[in-house]
């Protein structure tokens, strides 16, 4: 099959696209490298840098596709507070502009990488796909406008569409600048350049963490299967971890033992958030094979702050 992928450069696009050649498929990737970075990409991936509302460029590359992966976003949550106007022109322009495009050309499928975040603040976990969604964030806004968008657009035009509301993915390649970055980066840089974690808060708000192999394995599924067009499906863990947790983890296999240190409270979002992943589940066969112990590991394993501070 062929596949273009939006955001193919970063950090959940480039193993998508480097599954997929290794399963033998063509892909296309388009990617303005604002934060993704071509050198995670196989060679055999055709990446062209573009924007994700640059219409002729898209129609080009849709030519003989059959089905889009459309992840190009912008993606910090911090920022879209300062700058919603941009979030809105790439988040749901860019969304609106490619579903035109893919009318245009006659491309038959898009699975669309939504989030978790647009459930906000929920009293019940696991959260469910009936749930109300509550965003909190112009981030979150915009992937839930997008959510509408495309499968309202779709149901039009005929086009099938599927869409993954995915959690925290983590895994190496994870790169977002410093002040920004997820918990899991933040708690690996800071224990292994400073031996200290500092933890905001009191540390016991949860988060549904999955390993990027599986976030990629969901995203191939829903490509594949038959009979899915218009579902909405959670992809996580299934499981709930704490910050704590994290950091304690991170402790006992950074064999630095830094220390954990808590400070003042500010707002780190909603207390908790776990996916439930039943009907990925039923629905795609998905089902998450990397453990919190196992995808720490492996993401420290290729952080060489972990590597070098092993071997002095
Ligand atoms: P990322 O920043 O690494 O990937 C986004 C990619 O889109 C980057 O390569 C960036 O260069 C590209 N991009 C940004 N603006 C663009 C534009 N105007 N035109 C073309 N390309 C553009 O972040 P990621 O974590 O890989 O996120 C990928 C998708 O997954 C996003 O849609 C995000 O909302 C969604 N998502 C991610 C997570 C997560 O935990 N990482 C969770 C839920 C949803």
């Amino acid at each position: 099959m062929r596949f273009l992928i939006t955001g193919a450069a970063g950090f959940l696009g480039a193993p998508l696209a480097n599954s997929l050649i290794s399963d033998g498929h063509s892909v296309v990737g388009l990617d303005d490298l604002s934060t993704g970075d071509p050198d995670r990409l196989s060679p055999e991936v055709h990446l062209v840098r573009g924007d994700i509302n640059d219409r002729p460029k898209l129609w080009t590359l849709l030519q003989g596709v059959d089905c889009v992966y459309h992840l190009a976003a912008r993606v910090i949550v911090p920022e879209s507070v300062l700058y919603p106007r941009e979030y809105n022109l790439v988040n749901v322009g860019g969304t609106v502009t490619l579903m035109e495009a893919m009318r245009d050309v006659g491309v038959k499928r898009v699975v669309f990488i939504s989030s978790g975040s647009i459930y906000g603040n929920q009293k019940n976990q696991p959260m469910k796909e009936t749930f109300r969604p509550q965003p909190r964030s112009p981030y979150a806004v915009s992937k839930l406008a997008a959510e509408f968008y495309i499968r309202t657009i779709g149901e039009l035009w005929k086009i099938e569409t599927v869409v993954l509301r995915v959690f925290n993915a983590y895994g190496p390649e994870q790169r977002l600048p410093p002040a920004h970055a997820p918990v899991i980066p933040y708690c690996i840089k800071q224990a292994l350049d400073n031996g200290t974690i500092v933890i905001h808060g009191d540390g016991k708000q949860t988060r549904d963490y999955v390993y990027v192999d599986d976030v990629a394995d969901a995203m191939v599924r829903a490509s594949m299967t038959n009979d899915i067009n218009r579902l909405i499906m959670n992809v996580g863990s299934g499981e709930e971890t704490s910050v704590n947790e994290i950091a304690k983890i991170v402790m006992e296999i950074s064999e630095q033992k830094p220390e954990i240190v808590h400070n003042q409270h500010h707002d780190s979002g909603p207390a908790r958030m776990c996916a439930d992943i039943s009907l990925a589940h039923a629905k795609l066969g998905y089902q998450p094979k990397i453990s919190l112990k196992e995808g720490l590991l492996k993401t420290m394993l290729q952080d060489k702050r972990f590597n070098r501070n092993r071997s002095s």
